[in-house]
């Protein structure tokens, strides 16, 4: 009898410190772009509180300031700079300040977004067009261009892209951004048999509507959200930090066999093509 009890707690105390193990992001170095507010910051928080270097960043250094000075009230270890992910200069001064900081690199976590244009799709420019591309599809490949070969050196790493639920479904008045966020699925699926030889896995999320800035638009409407509610399974909109978590597990050996995915945190709209 005595000798199954420290059987059961042996194989419990073994289970847990594995399952703490593997999800310890423990000596790991996280580029998070777009990371001084919403989803980007709770990644980084996310991922910072699982033990890694994160390195947060956004165009405004204001931004970033406040963003460091709340990750290292919270014993994270951070680095912060100014990206604007849609510059190339401010793409290489980013991983470069990582590599010089930090020692290389593991994660990244590909977030800035734009949304310039509601309307109909064929009222919509090609300004707007060039935009939307440029920094939620093109600003993400070539960020991931940038931290490969770095990933590469560490023997691996793990490349997150932030899409939206309305990439599966694109929201009426937003084709532009709608689109932008299904080609990160496709560039999801694009890579991640690429990089699997090298060891990187490369995984997507898809939220749904998140108490973000970005989405005040809705959220602070009470009709469109009553509205809004009735697609949902979970009646009330998500927390930053319910996406943060999946990234960091995305990020973490739990998700090893994890690639080429996107999960739609979205409290149960319809998220598939
Ligand atoms: P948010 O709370 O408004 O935060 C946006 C962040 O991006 C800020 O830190 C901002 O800081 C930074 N930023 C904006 N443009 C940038 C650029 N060109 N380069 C670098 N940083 C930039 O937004 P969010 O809701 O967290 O959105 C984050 C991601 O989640 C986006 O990809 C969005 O499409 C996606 N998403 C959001 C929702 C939602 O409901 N909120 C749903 C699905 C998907 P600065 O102003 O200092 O640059």
């Amino acid at each position: 009898m005595l000798r199954s009890v420290f059987r059961c707690l042996r194989t419990n105390l073994v289970a847990g410190q594995r399952s703490m193990s593997q999800s310890s992001l423990a000596g790991k170095v996280a580029i998070v772009t777009a990371s001084t507010d919403g989803i980007g910051l709770a990644a980084a928080q996310a991922l910072g509180k699982r033990g890694a270097h994160v390195v947060v960043s956004s165009r405004q250094q204001a931004n970033v300031d406040k963003a460091v000075a709340l990750l290292q009230g919270q014993s994270i270890t951070v680095t912060g700079t100014t990206c604007n992910v849609d510059k190339g200069e401010d793409r290489e001064k980013l991983v470069q300040m990582t590599l010089d900081q930090c020692g290389g690199i593991d994660i990244l976590v590909s977030n800035a977004a734009v949304n310039p244009f509601f309307g109909n799709t064929m009222d919509s420019t090609e300004e707007v067009w060039d935009e939307v591309l440029s920094v939620n599809v093109k600003a993400a490949v070539l960020m991931t261009q940038l931290v490969v070969p770095h990933m590469e050196k560490r023997g691996g790493g793990n490349v997150i892209f932030v899409s939206s639920v309305v990439g599966y479904q694109p929201m009426q008045g937003l084709a532009p951004y709608s689109v932008s966020k299904t080609a990160l699925l496709g560039l999801t699926r694009a890579l991640a048999p690429e990089l699997a030889p090298s060891n990187i896995r490369v995984n997507c999320v898809a939220p749904g509507v998140i108490r973000t800035r970005f989405s005040s638009g809705l959220w602070e409407n009470e009709d469109l959200m009553d509205e809004f509610k009735k697609k949902l399974c979970i009646k009330r909109i998500g927390e930053p930090e319910e996406i943060g978590g999946v990234i960091a597990f995305l990020c973490s050996d739990e998700a090893s066999y994890i690639t080429g995915e996107t999960i739609a945190p979205t409290g149960g709209m319809a998220s598939r093509l």
